[in-house]
């Protein structure tokens, strides 16, 4: 039985798709005005292990993602600038120039963590008839009214406008809804948001669109249900995202779609906890973005960074630090030196297999229990039984753990073995000492010790698979 905690119902609940045997899952995507941090990272890998998980215990998923690329604000009540038009400001571009560099940016680090892309990927501007189409009915509908020329979501129709929240977590909301400084004098009630622009307090909105109102632009969260609607239909069985969106991004979707729709739209809400610093939250607007390919520079193959994710909980927030992920390079190396030991032969035991596959998909099929998995993968390292069936239980464990735990193995044992013993362990240990100068953030001795093997003629390279060397 699959269980995961499910926001709306604040419980680890038992999962039962709508149609049985298959899964639609939508996932908010990213706001492509900047790099996405390895914060916004861990949340899209966690939403693949929830993806892999779910195939792993037998359903068929097709998941959509959308792309953020309009009518995202600076402040998530509404007001301040288009981070997009920010975005375009900052590096003197246009928006879509942005779109697209960001965009591209975004999915290196996506598919360089392991994750498998959605099935389907829409950016918000390729919708804006639906959109107007979703505001059009939200007003004949009356749930929406006009003022001030923008169209506003008039929340006083719900009976239950706060549907994540229990009641005291409701006051506290409240208050800052009230205490926001920013007002917008054309709401009705505080809580009331955008569905569609067409005046603000910012004239240079560089994308704009016909519309009913006039000329203008989607506010921040109708792409979400009209982009799920578009490809997953009416109903859907699960929605991701960060925790930072539960409000207001995800209780307003939740408010359009049913008010839309006039049923109820999504049954299961996952939601993933921040990647903090020793500062705090990471976040974009935050000064330097620290992403994965900045990790890749720094010689950190990307697939760690994946393996320290898995380390923990995904309910917990995790803190990042550079001394964390050296432990996360130890502890992978030696599993990736472990399986490169292991030698195809013999015939996999198939009854070994499955008893190792069933405790596996037990423990993710639990919330997502991925350090109890991994813990898994070590007591299969160790099983007594041959190195066939051990090599075949990897295999099966990485569908979901996507660590690329057999390819490294292999990169790791063609790796240089054309030298004699003793220049060889003058090699790692020149290796070592590299990481040992990195580690402390010495990079001009790093650097010297590259060039002092390259010296005798040994090229050594910060790969996927880790430090790989070969002879020049
Ligand atoms: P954004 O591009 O800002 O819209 O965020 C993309 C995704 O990353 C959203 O699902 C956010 O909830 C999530 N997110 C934002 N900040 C963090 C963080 N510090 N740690 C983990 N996830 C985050
Ligand atoms: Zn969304």
């Amino acid at each position: 039985m699959f269980k995961f905690y499910n926001t709306l119902s604040r419980t680890v609940e038992e999962f039962h798709p709508n149609e049985e045997g298959k899964v639609s899952m939508y996932t908010c995507g990213p706001t492509v005005y900047h790099f996405a941090h390895i914060g916004n990272i861990r949340t899209y890998i966690m939403q693949d292990v929830l993806l892999k998980s779910l195939e792993y215990a037998g359903y068929d998923v097709k998941r959509v993602m959308n792309i953020t690329d309009v009518g995202h604000l600076a402040s998530d009540a509404d007001t301040g600038e288009d981070k997009m038009v920010a975005g375009a400001k900052r590096e003197h571009k246009t928006v879509m120039e942005i779109a697209k560099f960001y965009t591209d940016a975004f999915f290196k680090d996506f598919d360089a963590v392991g994750n498998k892309r959605p099935d389907v990927v829409e950016p918000a501007t390729n919708c804006i008839p639906e959109f107007i189409h979703m505001v059009e009915t939200l007003l004949e509908k009356g749930y929406a009214y006009l003022a001030g020329g923008n169209v506003y979501f008039d929340t006083s129709k719900l009976e239950d406008y706060y549907v994540f929240s229990s009641s005291v977590e409701k006051e506290a909301l409240e208050v800052g809804v009230r205490d926001d400084v920013e007002e917008d004098t054309n709401k009705k009630n505080k809580t009331d948001f955008v569905l569609w622009f067409t005046k603000s307090k910012f004239e240079d909105q560089a994308l704009k669109w016909d519309s009913p109102w006039g000329v203008g632009y989607p506010g921040w969260h109708i792409e979400c249900s009209c982009i799920s609607m578009k490809h997953l239909g009416e109903y859907i069985d699960i929605h991701c995202g960060g925790v930072d969106n539960i409000f207001p991004h995800h209780t307003n979707e939740i408010a359009q779609s049913e008010a839309y729709l006039g049923h109820k739209w999504c049954n299961y809400w996952f939601h993933s906890n921040h990647l903090n610093d020793q500062s705090g939250k990471m976040s974009k607007s935050k000064g330097a973005i620290l992403t994965v390919s900045v990790l890749q520079e720094k010689g950190y193959d990307p697939l760690v960074y994946r393996f320290f994710c898995l380390q923990s909980h995904y309910r917990k927030p995790l803190v990042f630090s550079y001394e964390n992920l050296d432990n996360a390079v130890v502890a992978y190396n030696k599993i990736v030196k472990r399986v490169s030991e292991l030698k195809a032969e013999g015939t996999v035991d198939e009854s070994v297999k499955t008893e190792f596959e069933n405790k596996f998909r037990e423990a993710v099929s639990n919330d997502l229990n991925t350090s109890m998995a991994v813990t898994i993968l070590y007591d299969a390292l160790k099983a007594d039984t041959n190195d066939a069936t051990k090599l075949a239980i990897i295999e099966s464990f990485d569908r979901v753990l996507s660590l690329d735990l057999i390819g490294h193995a292999k990169a790791l044992s063609e790796a240089g073995t054309s030298v004699d013993s003793e220049f060889e362990a003058f090699i790692n240990d020149a290796i070592a000492r590299r990481a040992e100068a990195k580690k402390a953030k010495d990079f001009a001795t790093a650097d010297a010790i590259r060039d002092e093997l390259l010296a005798k003629g040994v090229e050594i390279k910060d790969t996927r698979e880790g430090v790989v060397w070969k002879l020049v």
